[in-house]
């Protein structure tokens, strides 16, 4: 028996360092690190300025090679595929297994050959991947990663009854040949084995394993209001203001990790540390179409960003309800809503008018006709979608991409002076990648013995949080939704 199997079955801290480590933010990123942390037994405090964890901007989709992407280069596109799988591996349950498929409207510029080669690079990577470890089949089969669909093959699927499960890779598209004006599209159409992964599913794991281990103290509603480095030890002073006081708590700390999401120039600036990013604010909105039935895939329309022609991604949950992302300045985007930071400040700074909407509420009005728009955007291509209804206020916030290329869209962590590390993440499935980039650092630090990490520092060992059910995730998550007001089928497996 390896090391890694012998302690699955004991559950003892794996690790004997005695070094505490302080977690700033519990979005995907900051409970990513405290599970893989407390996991292993280290010590590790996470405080989270919110009421509950995994509260930040949305996620839906898991860019298990990058295809929503075409501006991006074929590495980060591989990396996003390795991150996806190792995020299915150790989340199972946050991911709705639904493929998505991309179609390219006749307006668009390209042409659907043009994304094969990058599609055949992906598929041997992930060949490549199953053959090195059969674990890492979490996409169905290599050869099936993805498949283009002519228009006679769609035409034919139109006489199908529209199927509520899977026997092949063809059900997936029946939906898509009775509800979509295919005279629009270019042919073939790409079927591609990118699944969903659920935000409230992601939130709800996180607050359920970090219930159950010991060695992980959540402080929620709790904000760092200020930082100061320990003058005769590398350790850190982090004070935190309890929300509902004005009373100021200090604790300190042998490691910190800045998990802030947008806001972490503000943890920067604390400990004066430089950096370049950026910070976006975006929007998705929630539709219900109860007349639909049966299974859907995600569909995405490609059109080029920032345009009234950009893509167009429309996103399944259980009972009709339906998550829109349209990539125009009317909908997804906003105006002025990309800002940086700048020479005086790592804090890029948005308008108060985005800070309000996260912090307080949109405006009802702003709610309605982004929402009607990203419906009217949608019906384009899907004519009987435009019965849908609003259903919700949208899912929404501002994310960071470091460094001066907004396009970027996998980064990781970066470490400042010594015992201090930020996450940088831009997609979800990098959080994991963030998370081992730290443990190595703190072997380099000396506060753990590489040899008592062994296996640990690559093999991703969860336990605790791989034992949560089916039924426990999809009730936490269910309430999570509720306390959030959103509908509940968010919250629930496809
Ligand atoms: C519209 C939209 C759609 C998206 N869709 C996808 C998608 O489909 N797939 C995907 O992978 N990614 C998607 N993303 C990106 C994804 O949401 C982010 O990459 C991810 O949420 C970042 O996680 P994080 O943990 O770094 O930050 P956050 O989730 O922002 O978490 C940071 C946390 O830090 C806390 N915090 C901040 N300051 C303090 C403080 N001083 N003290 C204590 N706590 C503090 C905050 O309350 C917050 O909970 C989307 C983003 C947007 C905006």
């Amino acid at each position: 028996m390896n090391k890694v199997q012998a302690n699955q079955t004991t559950a003892q801290p794996l690790l004997s360092s005695t070094a505490k480590i302080a977690i700033i933010g519990g979005g995907v990123a900051g409970s990513t690190i405290a599970l893989r942390f407390a996991e292993l037994g280290l010590n590790t405090t996470l405080i989270e300025k919110g009421p509950s964890l995994v509260n930040g901007p949305p996620i839906c989709h898991l860019h298990a090679g990058g295809n929503l992407y075409r501006e991006i280069c074929d590495e980060q596109c591989i990396t996003l595929l390795q991150q996806s799988i190792d995020t299915v591996r150790v989340y199972p349950q946050s991911v709705n297994v639904r493929p998505t498929v991309i179609a390219l409207p006749k307006t668009d510029h390209g042409q659907p050959e043009d994304l094969l080669p990058r599609l055949e690079k992906l598929r041997a990577k992930y060949s490549e991947l199953v053959a090195k470890d059969s674990r890492n089949k979490v996409l169905g089969e290599p050869a099936d990663y993805f498949r283009f669909y002519s228009r006679d093959e769609v035409d034919v699927l139109r006489s199908k009854a529209i199927p509520n499960e899977a026997t092949q890779d063809s059900d997936w598209l029946i939906s898509f040949a009775h509800h979509v004006d295919l005279d629009r599209l270019k042919f073939p159409v790409l079927l591609v084995q990118e699944y969903g992964l659920s935000a409230f599913r992601f939130a709800a794991i996180a607050s359920l394993a970090i219930d159950t281990l010991p060695s992980c103290h959540l402080q929620t509603d709790s904000q760092v209001v200020a930082i100061i480095q320990q003058k005769t030890a590398l350790g850190w002073q982090v004070s935190t203001q309890y929300q509902q006081s004005q009373t100021i708590h200090h604790q300190q700390f042998d490691y910190v990790i800045n998990a802030c999401g947008f806001k972490s120039g503000e943890i920067d600036d604390m400990v004066s540390a430089k950096r370049k990013r950026m910070v976006e604010f975006k929007a998705a909105y929630v539709a219900h179409w109860p007349e639909c039935q049966g299974l859907w895939p995600e569909i995405v329309f490609y059109g080029e960003r920032g345009t009234p022609q950009g893509m167009a991604q429309l996103t399944p949950y259980p009972d009709g309800y339906f998550q829109l992302h349209g990539m125009t300045q009317d909908i997804t985007l906003f105006d002025q809503g990309l800002v940086a930071s700048c020479q005086q400040s790592a804090q890029p700074k948005l308008a108060q008018r985005f800070i309000e909407k996260i912090d307080k509420q949109w405006p009802e009005q702003l709610v309605n006709n982004r929402t009607l728009g990203s419906i009217e955007h949608i019906a384009q291509f899907v004519p009987g979608f435009n019965t849908a209804t609003v259903a919700a206020k949208p899912l929404f916030g501002a994310q960071q991409i470091p460094g001066e290329d907004a396009d970027l869209r996998t980064a990781d962590v970066s470490f400042y002076g010594q015992h201090y590390a930020r996450t940088e993440i831009v997609k979800a499935s990098s959080a994991l990648a963030a998370a081992d980039a730290i443990l190595q650092n703190l072997v380099d630090c000396g506060l753990i013995a590489e040899s008592e990490l062994g296996n640990y520092l690559t093999e991703h060992y969860f336990p605790i949080s791989q034992q949560c059910s089916e039924y426990e995730v999809t009730e936490r998550a269910i309430m999570l939704a509720k306390q959030r007001d959103y509908p509940i089928a968010l919250a629930k497996n496809l």
